[in-house]
């Protein structure tokens, strides 16, 4: 049994395979009554996903994924229940899609150099979505270039690879400030993604805590137990609330799909309390 909840996951305005309308249905599905979709740096689904709950009978609440650095490195802080029209939320989002299109040239050069189509990938990425990796590694996929999305990674894109571009994101206590100005909490994702030392973990978890981050993602996509584990000590230690997310970018990939998710361990405050209750008090008025 689980939560019936779900604080991130991504559609096709970044890199999911689905409409967010397909995506609520799939989330029907699967049981879940509370979710948001949290693409990355960007709010273009968000209407299309709450009409589509609205009519599902879903709890929506409007989310986004941003990049940020910390001690060099990318991390990722989800946004919940924020104003998606906030004007210092749009001028980051701004900022980052251009981010983003700068680095899909830097990314497109490298694999050029590296023998790779990079070229015709980049023209094939023309469009409104800002090109994320994953972007590259399908159409690297989808041209015969590498054998799957996964070796794209493991082979070019990754930190370290080849045609891996770092980016210079906004600092984690800027993204987090420009979160909570736009009304929303702020989540550190997937925490035990990151490869860092257990010290380093905890600095970042503590630093994130002080730049005024609201919780943890204690359960993410195809976690084990003791990762669960590991990540509710890391959000008890801080003080933070936990958030579960499956982080689906793809239903055929079967380790995030939403309906996999295991349960927030009781020990830590769900943080979607806040929007759980309020839906409640509407649905009772
Ligand atoms: P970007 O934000 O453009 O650097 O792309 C990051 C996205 O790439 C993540 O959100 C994941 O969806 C995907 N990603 C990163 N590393 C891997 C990997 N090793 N295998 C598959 N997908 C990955
Ligand atoms: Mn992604
Ligand atoms: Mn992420
Ligand atoms: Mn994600």
């Amino acid at each position: 049994m689980n939560d019936h909840v779900d604080l991130h996951l991504h559609s096709v305005h970044s890199d999911g395979v689905l409409a967010p309308a397909a995506l609520v249905e799939l989330l029907a599905a699967a049981g879940v009554r509370l979710f948001a979709l949290t693409d990355h740096d960007t709010v273009a689904g968000l209407a299309a996903a709450a009409t589509a709950a609205s009519a599902r009978g879903l709890v929506h609440v409007a989310g986004i994924e941003l990049s940020a650095a910390w001690q060099g490195r990318s991390v990722h802080v989800v946004g919940l229940g924020i104003d998606p029209d906030a004007a210092a939320l749009g001028r980051s989002i701004t900022a980052l899609g251009e981010l983003r299109r700068g680095r899909a040239h830097a990314i497109a050069e490298r694999l050029e150099r590296a023998g790779l189509p990079g070229r015709q990938v980049l023209e094939r990425l023309a469009g409104p979505v800002a090109p994320t990796r994953t972007h590259f590694a399908r159409e690297l996929a989808s041209l015969g270039a590498v054998a799957d999305v996964q070796s794209a990674f493991t082979r070019y894109l990754a930190r370290g690879r080849p045609a891996h571009v770092s980016v210079e994101w906004p600092s984690l206590e800027a993204t987090v400030g420009v979160i909570r100005a736009a009304g929303g909490a702020a989540v550190l994702a997937h925490p035990l993604r990151y490869t860092l030392s257990a010290g380093q973990r905890r600095r970042l978890v503590q630093e994130f805590r002080v730049a005024g981050g609201a919780a943890l993602e204690v359960v993410t996509g195809g976690a084990a137990p003791a990762q669960i584990e590991a990540a509710l000590g890391l959000a008890l230690r801080a003080g933070l609330e936990g958030s579960v997310g499956s982080d689906c970018h793809d239903p055929a990939l079967p380790w995030h799909r939403p309906d996999r998710l295991a349960k927030l361990p009781e020990a830590v405050a769900p943080v979607w309390n806040r929007w759980d209750r309020a839906s409640r008090r509407a649905l009772e008025a």
